[in-house]
């Protein structure tokens, strides 16, 4: 008999469902079927790849509330945010490569300048079976994102959704069979560790992984045996800036929604928030009466919802505590909340923050706001650039250009002037992290390009004599005068 996985209600602590454990050494033939469905797929024109994809944004849409139910039973998050974070977004990636991804792949020419007998254009093919490892954060739409792209771009997927949000992730193979996806194009392996491991090894010839940082290290570690490219969405410390003209009201409510969204457990949540000296009382006013529109549980329309998982909690306690020991002050919340029910946090504002303290240097990936009041913005950017991460910062000036000077000072892969976490429902620009956020593009035109397809380059001889011929090339012993007098002759102006 198969061994199952159970996943459970954080709320409740009870099992709402179980689906059947994948045996490690069983991945690599999951893998070996999705390569057939490869071959078939990868022959498919766009616009018949587009019918398929069509199909599964439909029954997507279709479906939307009952896997947002499902994300909720799963992660005790409220079901609109369920909703507006998973479903929507997804649909969101699906459209998007429906109306661009023929175009994005179109092979691009570049011109062959200063070897114009030569055309030369690049052309972007599928890589075959992309393996993909989410987290339990936006169990739905963060699986999504690589599956989309991969699907657009030609290749095959096989999921390994996080071992504690299992049920969401099985919609994959429900989702591909209803929208007559060709057989075993999406498949589905279930477990944790191991099996993620176990997907790893396999003869896959691309990862997306997304998830933690020390994991995904431990993940390209491993799939550098065989020199796959690994793309990583890991863990982030974000900083949000407010400078001296922002919209004091505006930032102090994006600060709360960017710091309590999915109860602080979203890789590009506000993780530390600078207040330049000058507004830094009105400022705190705001953020105070702001907080009121944040509260503990799942059910009110203000609340932030659970954590996903027990151990976020120690974390969480382990980050309060240290800076607590090291002279900040809470303001709001700093504790556990007194539910009978679930694994809950209050929304917690803390002052008197410094660099020397957890809370700023790691992820807490909770309900917490620290702020750090700072002279100016010059000290406000060297102290959000202090960090080993780089995925998101956020910074609020009324004077636009401003904020676009100083989002590009900001060591991160991504930044939003006057708001947050936005970039990545955005998939027309890039999304990606710096240092121990990782690295490569899981989605977009740099995705789909060169995550999920490899580039080749063609070069075609404009002239009856070949341009390395006509270069001199092909001659014994030129002597490297004469390239000398050719490099003169090309590059000197
Ligand atoms: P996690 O690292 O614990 O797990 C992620 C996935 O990796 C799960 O499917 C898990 O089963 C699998 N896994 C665990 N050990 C493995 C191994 N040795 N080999 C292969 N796979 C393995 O992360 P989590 O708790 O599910 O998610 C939270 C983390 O994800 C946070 O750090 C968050 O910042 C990060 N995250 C990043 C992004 C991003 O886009 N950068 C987005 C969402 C979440």
């Amino acid at each position: 008999m198969s061994e199952m996985l159970t996943s459970y209600d954080p709320q409740t602590g009870l099992a709402v469902g179980e689906v059947e454990l994948t045996a490690p050494e069983s991945v690599a033939a999951v893998v070996e079927r999705s390569r057939k469905a490869f071959t078939e797929w990868s022959g498919l024109t766009h616009a018949e790849r587009r019918v398929h994809l069509k199909r599964l944004k439909r029954v997507t849409l279709e479906e939307g509330m009952r896997i947002a139910e499902t994300i909720r039973s799963e992660t005790g998050k409220p079901l609109e945010v369920a909703y507006s974070t998973d479903v929507l977004t997804s649909l969101s990636v699906l459209d998007f490569y429906l109306r661009k991804a023929e175009k994005i792949l179109r092979p691009r020419r570049g011109g062959s300048w200063p070897y114009l007998s030569t055309k030369g254009w690049t052309e972007y093919h599928p890589r075959g079976v992309a393996g993909v490892i989410s987290p339990n954060n936006y169990p739905f739409f963060l699986a999504m994102i690589p599956v989309a792209t991969a699907l657009a771009a030609g290749c095959a997927v096989v999921i390994k959704p996080s071992e504690i949000t299992p049920l969401t992730g099985e919609f994959f193979a429900e989702l591909a069979e209803k929208a007559g996806l060709p057989t075993d194009l999406v498949q589905v392996v279930h477990g944790g560790a191991d099996v993620g491991e176990a997907l790893t090894d396999a003869p896959i010839d691309v990862l997306a992984f997304t998830g933690s940082t020390s994991v995904g290290k431990a993940v390209a570690a491993r799939a550098a045996k065989r020199l796959i490219p690994v793309v990583l969405e890991l863990g982030g410390n974000d900083a949000m800036v407010v400078l001296e003209d922002a919209d004091i009201k505006q930032a102090a409510q994006a600060a709360v929604w960017g710091g309590m969204l999915n109860a602080g457990q979203a890789c590009t949540s506000v993780e530390r928030l600078y207040v330049v000296d000058e507004i830094y009382d009105e400022f705190m006013a705001e953020l105070d009466k702001a907080f009121d529109n944040v509260t503990v549980g799942s059910d009110d329309r203000r609340g932030i919802g659970p954590f996903i998982h027990a151990p976020q909690l120690e974390t969480v306690k382990e980050h309060v505590g240290d800076a607590i020991a090291k002279g900040a002050r809470i303001l709001r919340g700093g504790r556990q909340a007194s539910t009978d029910e679930g694994l809950y946090y209050e929304p917690t504002l803390m002052v008197d923050v410094d660099h020397s303290m957890l809370i700023t240097q790691d992820e807490t990936f909770g309900p917490i706001l620290p702020v750090i009041r700072v002279r100016d913005s010059t000290e406000a950017l060297q102290l959000a650039n202090d960090s080993r991460f780089g995925l998101h910062g956020s910074v609020w000036t009324k004077d636009r250009a401003r904020g676009a000077a100083f989002a590009s000072s900001m060591k991160t892969g991504t930044v939003a002037v006057n708001d947050v976490a936005v970039n990545f429902i955005i998939p027309t620009v890039a999304f990606g992290g710096i240092g121990d956020s990782g690295y490569g593009a899981n989605f977009g035109e740099d995705g789909i390009r060169t995550t999920y397809c490899y580039p080749k380059s063609i070069t075609s001889a404009r002239l009856p004599v070949a341009t390395t011929k006509l270069l001199g090339a092909w001659q014994p012993r030129r002597g490297v005068a004469y390239w000398r007098l050719i490099a003169r002759a090309l590059f000197r102006w």
